[in-house]
C-alpha cells in the first residue's frame, strides 16, 4: 500500500505548477477515509502497483491503494464501505476530442435522426413537428445516410411529406451537409436557379433538375441565415447537464470539448455551478476567438479539475466520413480527388504564432496525410523559433500517417488523437481509403511503437463514444459486419486501456491529477461488470458500466 510517501511526492509536484494544493494538504492532514471500496479486481493503471483489491477516498481524492487488510484498516467509524464484489475497476475514461457540450444542446433542442430507416426519421419528425408551433422549424442531427437501409439518401420529398407546416433542417452526422424540406428553402429564398455558393453545393436532381433537399459545405450558411442557431444561456447549461448523464453512463469522466468557444465555456461554467457537470471539460478555444481571450490575459491551463481552459484550435483540413481530408494518394474510384486544406499554411502559422507566445498549447484538426505534413511543418517552425518546452502540440484525429510523419510527431513529443470507434461503428465508409491505406490510419500500433502517448477520442457527434466500443474497435480492427480494417494497427486490451485514461490526462497537462488509480489524484472509477482482460475480443463492447464515479462522487449507477 502507498500512502503518505506518494501523497508528499505529490505535494511535491503540486508546488512546481501542477493543479491541487489546498485539497491535497487537507486531505493529507485528515486522512480519514469517507468511502472504501473493497474487494474489488482493480487495474490502477499505475505501473508501480498495477493491481490491488481496494481503495480508500476522501474529499473526492484517493487517499490510499492496496490490499483489502491495509486499506480496509485505514476505517473509521464515519467510513462508508461498498463491497465490489471481485467487479473489475479502472480509472474513469477520458475522451480526448469530443464535442459534448455543443452535442448536448442538440439532444436538447433537436431530432436525434440516428435511426434505421427513412421512414422512421420521417416518424420521428411528424412526432417532434405535432408538439412544435406551425412555421416554427423542425430541426434534426446525427442523419447518416450511410446507416439507412432504404439504399438511397432522404430526399426532400419524405420531409415535405413527413412535415408540411414547419421548415425543416437536419444535419449529416459527418457536419458537412444539409437536408432541408421545400418551406425551409423558400424561408431562405432558395429556389432551382439559385447559383452554388464559393465553397458549397446546392444539389438539383439529376434528371428533373429540381432542388433534391441537400446542401454541402459553405451552402449551409444560406439556411444558418434563416433558422435559429442561438441557443438560450439555459439551453446551453441544460444540454452540459443532458450530455453528462449520457457520458457518464458509459464510463467517461473527462472530456475535451474540441471546437469550444466562449459560449461553452460559460456553459460548463454554469452547469458546475449548478452541480449538474458530471465529467471534467477540457475546453478548447477556437482560433477565432483567440485574440480577445489572449486579451483577457487567458490561456491554457487556467480553470479547476471541473472546468480547465484546453488548446487553441484550428483546422487543416477536411473529414474522414465525408471524404474531404487532403492526402497525398486519391480516394479509391476517385482518382483525381486528394480532398481539401481548409486553412492555409501561413494562416496556421499566424495564428499559431500568436498563441505559442501567449502560452497557448495548439490542437489542429489534421486528418489526412498532407494536412498532418502541413501541420507538423507549423509546429516545426515554431519550435525553432521560439522554443517552448513541453507544448505538447497536438494533432486533432491525425488518422492517415507514414513512417516519416511518425518520426517527427516523435521527436516533437506531439499528440495525436485518432478516431477510437470508426473501424467498428462506421466500418461501411472504409472501404474509401482501402486495404492498404488502412493499415496506416487510426494507427496507435506505429504511435505506441514510436512512445507516442496517443489518446482515446470519439469526435461525438460524428463518432460514438461509449469507451468499452473503443477497446473493441481498438484491439480487433473489426466493424459491426466482422470485416477487418488495418489489422496491422492492433493493439492490446491494456494498451487501449492506457490510450483512454492515462495517456489523455497527459494530453491535458493532468497526468499528475488523474488517468490513473494513485494516491493523491482525484477519484474518478468506472466499475465494470465484467474484466476486459479476460473478455473475448469480440465481445468487449457488451461488457456492462456499472457504475461511474467522478471526484468521489457516483456520477452514475446502473
Ligand atoms: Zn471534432
Amino acid at each position: 500500500m502507498r500512502k503518505r510517501r506518494e501523497f508528499l511526492e505529490l505535494m511535491g509536484a503540486a508546488a512546481v505548477g501542477a493543479c491541487f494544493p489546498a485539497e491535497l494538504a487537507w486531505a493529507l492532514e485528515q486522512e480519514k477515509a469517507e468511502l472504501i471500496l473493497h474487494g474489488g479486481n482493480i487495474w490502477t493503471v499505475n505501473a508501480r502497483e498495477p493491481r490491488a483489491e481496494a481503495i480508500a477516498i476522501a474529499r473526492g481524492r484517493i487517499l490510499a491503494v492496496g490490499s483489502d487488510a491495509d486499506v480496509l484498516a485505514l476505517a473509521v467509524p464515519t467510513t462508508k464501505r461498498i463491497d465490489l464484489g471481485k467487479k473489475t475497476v479502472l480509472p474513469g475514461f477520458i475522451d480526448a476530442h469530443s464535442h459534448p457540450a455543443q452535442a448536448g444542446v442538440m439532444h436538447l433542442r433537436m431530432v436525434d435522426c440516428d435511426l434505421r430507416s427513412i421512414t422512421a426519421i420521417t416518424a420521428a419528425l411528424r412526432e417532434r413537428a405535432a408538439k412544435t408551433a406551425a412555421g416554427d422549424w423542425v430541426m434534426g442531427f446525427k442523419y447518416d445516410d450511410t446507416k439507412t437501409s432504404d439504399g438511397r439518401p432522404l430526399a426532400i420529398g419524405d420531409l415535405d411529406a413527413a412535415v408540411p407546416d414547419h421548415p425543416v433542417y437536419i444535419q449529416h452526422r459527418g457536419g458537412h451537409t444539409i437536408y432541408c424540406n421545400s418551406l425551409a428553402f423558400r424561408k431562405a429564398g432558395i429556389d432551382e436557379k439559385t447559383p452554388d455558393p464559393a465553397g458549397g453545393r446546392i444539389d438539383h436532381d439529376p434528371v428533373t433538375g429540381k432542388l433534391n433537399g441537400r446542401l454541402a459545405e459553405s451552402a449551409q450558411a444560406l439556411i444558418d441565415r434563416v433558422r435559429p442557431t442561438a441557443f438560450t444561456r439555459d439551453d446551453q447549461r441544460e444540454g452540459v447537464k443532458l450530455i453528462s448523464k449520457m457520458l457518464a453512463k458509459t464510463g467517461i469522466t473527462s472530456a475535451t470539448e474540441a471546437q469550444g468557444t466562449p459560449t461553452d465555456l460559460q456553459a460548463y461554467q454554469d452547469a458546475r455551478d449548478a452541480g449538474e457537470l458530471l465529467y471534467r471539460a477540457y475546453c478548447f478555444i477556437n482560433y477565432r476567438h483567440i485574440d480577445s481571450m489572449i486579451a483577457a490575459g487567458v490561456r491554457t491551463g487556467l480553470g479547476d479539475e471541473w472546468v480547465r481552459v484546453g488548446a487553441m484550435k484550428m483546422v487543416c483540413d477536411g473529414s474522414i466520413s465525408e471524404r474531404t481530408a487532403r492526402l497525398s494518394t486519391a480516394y479509391e474510384g476517385r482518382p483525381k480527388d486528394f480532398g481539401i486544406l481548409v486553412m492555409k499554411e501561413e494562416e496556421l502559422y499566424e495564428y499559431g504564432r500568436k498563441a505559442h507566445l501567449a502560452g497557448w498549447q495548439i490542437g489542429t484538426h489534421a486528418n489526412g496525410d498532407v494536412g498532418i505534413d502541413t501541420t507538423l511543418r507549423v509546429y516545426e517552425r515554431l519550435q525553432k523559433e521560439s522554443p517552448r518546452r513541453d507544448a505538447r502540440y497536438r494533432l486533432e484525429h491525425c488518422t492517415v500517417i507514414n513512417d516519416g510523419l511518425v518520426a517527427r510527431i516523435a521527436a516533437l513529443g506531439a499528440i495525436p488523437t485518432p478516431f477510437s470507434t470508426y473501424v467498428y461503428y462506421h466500418g461501411e465508409k472504409m472501404k474509401y481509403y482501402g486495404p492498404e491505406r488502412l493499415n496506416h490510419m487510426f494507427a496507435l500500433r506505429s504511435f505506441l511503437d514510436a512512445g507516442i502517448r496517443a489518446t482515446q477520442a470519439s469526435d461525438y457527434p460524428p463518432g460514438e463514444f461509449v469507451p468499452m466500443m473503443a477497446l473493441q474497435s481498438e484491439v480487433t480492427r473489426t466493424d459491426t459486419k466482422g470485416n477487418v480494417w488495418g489489422p496491422k494497427q492492433k493493439i492490446s486490451v491494456e494498451e487501449a486501456i492506457r490510450v483512454g485514461t492515462i495517456h489523455g490526462a497527459y494530453a491535458s497537462f493532468e497526468e499528475n491529477l488523474k488517468g490513473s488509480l494513485e494516491v493523491g489524484k482525484v477519484a474518478d472509477l468506472v466499475v465494470l461488470g465484467r474484466d476486459p482482460m479476460k473478455e473475448e475480443p469480440s465481445t468487449l463492447v457488451t461488457i456492462p458500466v456499472e457504475r461511474t464515479m467522478a471526484g468521489g462522487r457516483w456520477t452514475f449507477e446502473g
